[in-house]
């Protein structure tokens, strides 16, 4: 068994690096392993195929410092909540076995990202189910963070990601296919907008402003956190 100390979970490979990329990479330098799994291939993306994606999902895995980046293969653009769906994420938690979870949050424009959401949330559920079989042993985490899709949260809380941001471009523009801004692109998506690469640091200097640093990622939990000394917890009300 690994006992790996996170999991990230995304539909497509890149909305890990968006969504808590930063974070990420905060605690592979802090020596936490981190295990990625995407949820589908991206043989529906406008540009690149399933090859390059694969390619340019294993570099921003290095970048961020994963010890290992696994693929679900459910079908692209037709993300759907099945028995089947739920057995691939029940399986994988079962091999790594890790402390805490990030997922998309359940609420987004991407039909993916918010079925990613469930079939990963009713999954872990299910991993901790002794009578589902799957010929290992039943684990469930019981820390589950959701990070932010396109649709905003008010955030439990918030990583500051200041030291890790340059870093977390890199694994994002990993993705040369889909992310670079350049207009000599065949084919423009939103994905290559400069709006929408503008969009992505906005967003994390956003966040970062709130907590008094340049760039941060918001994260949501569904339940509450037990603080045993207020003094040791960083925050300002003023
Ligand atoms: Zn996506």
């Amino acid at each position: 068994m690994n006992n790996v100390d996170v999991m990230a979970f995304g539909a497509h490979p890149d909305d890990i690096e968006i969504g808590c990329g930063g974070t990420l990479i905060k605690l592979a330098d802090a020596g936490h392993s981190i295990v990625m799994v995407d949820m589908v291939q991206g043989e529906m993306g406008t540009r690149g195929t399933v090859e390059t994606r694969k390619a340019e999902s294993a570099a921003a895995a290095k970048l961020i410092g994963a010890i290992a980046r696994e693929n679900l293969a459910l079908e692209d653009g037709n993300i759907r909540v099945t028995p089947e769906a739920k057995r691939r994420v029940v399986e994988v938690v079962r091999i790594y076995r890790p402390q805490l979870v990030f997922l998309p949050y359940y609420q987004d424009r991407h039909p993916d990202h918010y079925r990613a959401s469930e079939v990963v949330y009713e999954g872990l559920f299910q991993a901790g189910l002794a009578r589902y079989e799957t010929g290992q042993e039943r684990y469930r985490p019981l820390r589950v963070i959701y990070y932010m899709g396109w649709y905003e949260f008010d955030p439990t809380f918030i990583v500051d990601i200041t030291g890790q941001f340059e870093r977390k471009l890199e694994a994002i523009y990993a993705y040369s296919t889909q992310f670079k801004p350049d207009d000599t692109f065949y084919q423009q998506t939103r994905l290559t907008s400069r709006e929408y690469n503008w969009g992505i640091r906005q967003r994390m200097g956003y966040y970062g402003s709130l907590i008094g640093s340049m760039y941060g990622e918001g994260f949501l939990i569904r339940g509450k956190m037990k603080v045993e000394n207020p003094l040791e917890v960083d925050f300002s009300s003023f």
